[in-house]
């Protein structure tokens, strides 16, 4: 039997979808490129998470003719190598995307009670903590949103609808009349963005121009009130510059789902600053978006080997010199 090499677990359903189409799913025996590069060949397909998947280890990968991201952000995998191996790079775009803007409320509403802070203060019977901490409401307030995708978009209009929150965008593609039809504003320049917003969203995928987006320039033009939610990616936020910011209270506070490294030493300073919230990366870790996550990649992997053209193909260029079995 063929087999599809797992660099990370993927949920029941999309293992099962593997055997129906004939494929055993292999779980790598751990993610990093080293074993993966030892484990992958004879793999005709490959699906990877966060770990994303290195140019050691596709360059180990004779047989494979696909390669699955579960998720959107696919910027750990290099996809111009795999283009040039001509081997398609599929991913699952939507399948996440209301968890991912939970997730982002979430933070936002966690930050702005001190959710945090307060269960610590309830746990060691300090019922006084109402009166020294700066508990804030999210209704009427501004929320500024940089980028306007799929999440950026269900996150303006959860923070619409639910606080009556007043939305600005920057997104330089985004179609100002689009904006204005749902009831956001378009601004041009970020720094207007950044000085006009309570709360600042962050939902751009990581590219080289939003590398460092927001740096110690930016975080300067941020209300000393100002919340920054960060779901995207952590190299989008210039980190060491974040972490200065927070502690000279340039920002009141930040909720961040993402880091410049996933392996934290215990003395990250971000781990002992008090005004930040952290979770482990578990934007798209919902039972529900898991379970669609891995039905929509696997879908997109069993298409590929059967001839399909997929519907998220990340190198459309390869298509037509894509390599077969
Ligand atoms: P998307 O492609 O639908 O939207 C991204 C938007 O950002 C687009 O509108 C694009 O025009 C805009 N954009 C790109 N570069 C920009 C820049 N430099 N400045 C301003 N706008 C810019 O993507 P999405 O589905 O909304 O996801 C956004 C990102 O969220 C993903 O790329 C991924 O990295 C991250 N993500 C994180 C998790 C998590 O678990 N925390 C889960 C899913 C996605």
């Amino acid at each position: 039997m063929s087999f599809c090499l797992l660099v990370q677990p993927i949920d029941e359903v999309g293992c099962r979808a593997l055997r129906s189409a004939g494929l055993e799913p292999r779980l790598a025996s751990a993610e990093d490129m080293t074993t993966v590069a030892r484990e992958i060949p004879g793999a005709v397909a490959a699906i990877t998470r966060n770990a994303g998947l290195s140019r050691e280890a596709i360059a180990a990968a004779a047989d494979l003719l696909v390669i699955g991201n579960h998720g959107t952000g696919y910027d750990p995998i290099d996809i111009p190598f795999a283009t040039s191996q001509g081997i398609p790079v599929v991913h699952t775009p939507e399948a996440n995307v209301q968890s991912v803007a939970e997730l982002a409320v979430g933070l936002t509403l966690a930050a702005a009670k001190h959710l945090p802070a307060a269960d610590r203060a309830t746990r060691r019977g300090d019922f006084g903590f109402k009166y020294h901490a700066p508990i804030r409401e999210l209704a009427g307030k501004t929320a500024g949103i940089i980028g306007f995708g799929r999440i950026g978009r269900l996150t303006a209009a959860i923070f619409k609808a639910a606080f009556g929150m007043r939305v600005l965008v920057y997104s330089p593609s985004a179609d100002p009349a689009a904006l204005r039809t749902a009831g956001f504003s378009k601004v041009d320049r970020l720094v207007e963005l950044l000085a006009a917003s309570d709360v600042v969203s962050l939902h751009v995928p990581l590219t080289p121009a939003s590398k460092a987006l927001i740096g110690e320039a930016e975080l300067a033009r941020l209300k000393p009130s100002a919340i920054l939610i960060n779901t995207s990616r952590g190299a989008v936020v210039d980190e060491p510059a974040l972490i200065r910011a927070l502690e000279q209270g340039k920002l009141a506070a930040a909720g961040l789902d993402v880091y410049a490294n996933e392996t934290m030493s215990p003395t990250h300073p971000l781990l002992q600053l008090e005004n930040v919230i952290l979770t482990p990366h578990i934007g798209g870790s919902s039972k529900e978006a898991l379970e669609r996550t891995a039905r929509q990649v696997v879908d997109q992997v069993t298409a590929v080997l059967q001839g399909e053209r997929p519907t998220h193909l990340v190198n459309p260029e390869v298509w037509h010199r894509r390599r077969h079995s």
